[in-house]
C-alpha cells in the first residue's frame, strides 16, 4: 500500500485567453511583451526579470514581482499566467519516491482535461525528476503499462516545464524557500515518464532548453537524459539541437525478440539504431549512451543474450542499465529471477561495462519504470494519426 496518498488542491488556468508564461522561450516572452506595448528598449530587461522571478524565485503570481511596476504587472496578467497544472493526487512511497498525477487546463476542442504523471526519486547523492512527454503512447511495447494507454495527446512545453515547477513547489525546492543551488533536491531530469519524447520533439526540445538555461532552472545538460524507444531519424537532433544525454530502450539483442518487445523495431531495426548511436553528436567516454534493458524471465535474460548485448555495443561508449521488470495488472511477463540477473550482469561486467541493476523505486505506488498510466480519454483516431508521423 502507498505510504501516503493525498489530494492536494492546486490552481489550474481555466481561462483559455491566458498562456502559461513558463512554456515560453525568451523570444516568445519578448514578443508577448512587445504586444503589450512594452518599449523596445525595455524588452530584454523585462524578459530577464520575468525569467528570474519564474525560474529562480518560483513566483506563482505577478503580484510577487516587486521590482516591476503595478501597472506593468497588471498588463502582464491580462495575457500570461503562472498558474500550475492542478495536482489531482500526490503519493509518497515507503522509499521516499513521490508521484503526482497532474491535470492540465482544457485545450481547444478537448472535452476532458488531459492528465499525466511525474515522479521524483530521491537518492543519496542526487534527486531525479522523471517527466512525461505525452499522455499515453502510440507505441505498444508489450512490457510497458503506458503502452496500453492509447495516445491522448502530446504535452506542450508549458505542460512539461509545469511538471518541474510543481515538483519544486511541493518539495520546497526554490531559492526563495532558502535552498542554495547546491542544496537542491531536484538535481537531475529524465524524460522517462509517459510517452515517446521523440514523437513530440519540438515541445520537448523547448522544455529541455528552458530547464537547462543557466539563468533559470539551471539543470545542467549533463544531468538531463532523454530516453527513446528508437526513433532513429531524430536521434542525431537530440545531440545537435538539445545536447542532453541519450538513453536507448534496447531490451532485446536480436530483431526477432526486439520486434515483439519494442515494435518500433520493425520500422527501425537494431542495425540502424546502433548506427545512429555510433554517430550521436558529442559521444565520448565522458558522455556515454545509456542502454536500458528490462529483465524478462525466459525472454531476454539468457547468457547468450548477455553476450549478444556486449557484441552489439562494441565500439560505442555505453553504460548498461539492467531494469528488473516492474509488473502491472494484466502484464504478460514475469521479472527474471535474481540468479539470472546476476549471471547476466556478470557477463557484461566482465566485458568492461558498468552494469548497475536499477533498484525498483516506488513500486508500491505504481511509480516505477513502465508503470505510469492515466485515465485520460483518447483523441479521435484522425487526430491521433496526425501525431504519429515521426519526421
Ligand atoms: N518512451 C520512451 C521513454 C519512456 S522511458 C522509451 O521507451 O524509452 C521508460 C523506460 O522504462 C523505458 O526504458 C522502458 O522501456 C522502461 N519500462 C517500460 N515498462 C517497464 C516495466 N514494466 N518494467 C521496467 N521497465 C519498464
Ligand atoms: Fe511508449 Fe516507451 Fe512505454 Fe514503449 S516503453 S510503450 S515507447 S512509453
Amino acid at each position: 500500500m502507498p505510504a501516503a496518498t493525498s489530494a492536494v488542491s492546486g490552481s489550474v488556468s481555466d481561462n483559455s485567453a491566458l498562456s502559461a508564461l513558463y512554456g515560453l522561450d525568451e523570444p516568445a516572452i519578448a514578443a508577448t511583451l512587445k504586444d503589450l506595448d512594452v518599449g523596445e528598449k525595455q524588452l530584454r530587461m523585462r524578459t530577464a526579470q520575468l525569467w528570474n522571478w519564474t525560474y529562480v524565485r518560483g513566483a506563482r503570481d505577478f503580484s510577487q514581482m516587486s521590482n516591476i511596476s503595478k501597472d506593468l504587472r497588471n498588463r502582464f496578467a491580462t495575457r500570461l499566467t503562472l498558474n500550475r497544472p492542478e495536482i489531482v493526487s500526490e503519493q509518497i512511497s515507503n522509499d521516499g519516491t513521490r508521484k503526482w498525477l497532474l491535470r492540465f487546463p482544457l485545450r481547444p476542442g478537448e472535452k476532458t482535461p488531459a492528465e499525466a504523471e511525474t515522479v521524483y526519486i530521491p537518492e543519496e547523492s542526487r534527486g531525479t525528476l522523471c517527466l512525461s512527454s505525452q499522455v499515453g503512447c502510440t507505441l505498444n511495447c508489450t512490457f510497458c503499462h503506458t503502452g496500453t494507454q492509447k495516445l491522448v495527446r502530446n504535452l506542450t512545453s508549458a505542460e512539461i516545464v509545469g511538471q518541474i515547477l510543481v515538483a519544486r513547489d511541493r518539495l520546497n525546492d526554490w531559492r526563495s524557500a532558502g535552498k542554495a543551488p547546491e542544496q537542491r533536491l531536484i538535481t537531475n531530469i529524465v524524460m522517462m515518464g509517459m510517452g515517446e519524447p521523440l514523437y513530440n520533439f519540438d515541445e520537448v526540445k523547448c522544455a529541455l532548453l528552458i530547464a537547462s538555461h543557466g539563468e533559470g532552472l539551471s539543470i545542467s545538460k549533463r544531468r538531463i537524459t532523454l530516453s527513446t524507444s528508437g526513433v532513429v531519424p531524430l536521434i542525431e537532433s537530440v545531440g545537435s539541437e538539445i545536447g542532453v544525454r541519450l538513453a536507448i530502450s534496447l531490451h532485446g539483442v536480436t530483431d526477432e525478440v526486439r520486434d515483439i518487445l519494442v515494435p518500433i523495431n520493425r520500422k527501425y531495426p537494431i542495425a540502424d539504431l546502433m548506427n545512429a548511436c555510433r554517430n550521436y553528436p558529442g559521444l565520448s567516454n565522458a558522455k556515454r549512451i545509456t542502454f536500458e534493458y528490462v529483465m524478462l524471465k525466459g525472454i531476454n535474460d539468457s547468457p547468450a543474450d548477455a553476450r549478444g548485448l556486449v557484441a552489439l555495443l562494441k565500439g560505442i561508449p555505453s553504460k548498461i542499465n539492467l531494469i528488473p521488470f516492474n509488473p502491472w495488472p494484466g502484464s504478460p511477463y514475469a521479472c527474471s529471477d535474481w540468479e539470472s540477473i546476476e549471471r547476466f550482469s556478470d557477463i557484461v561486467a566482465q566485458a568492461g561495462y558498468a552494469s548497475p541493476v536499477r533498484a525498483p523505486r516506488g513500486r508500491d505506488i505504481m511509480a516505477a519504470c513502465g508503470q505510469l498510466k492515466s485515465d485520460s480519454e483518447r483523441l479521435k483516431a484522425k487526430d491521433r494519426l496526425a501525431l504519429q508521423s515521426d519526421v
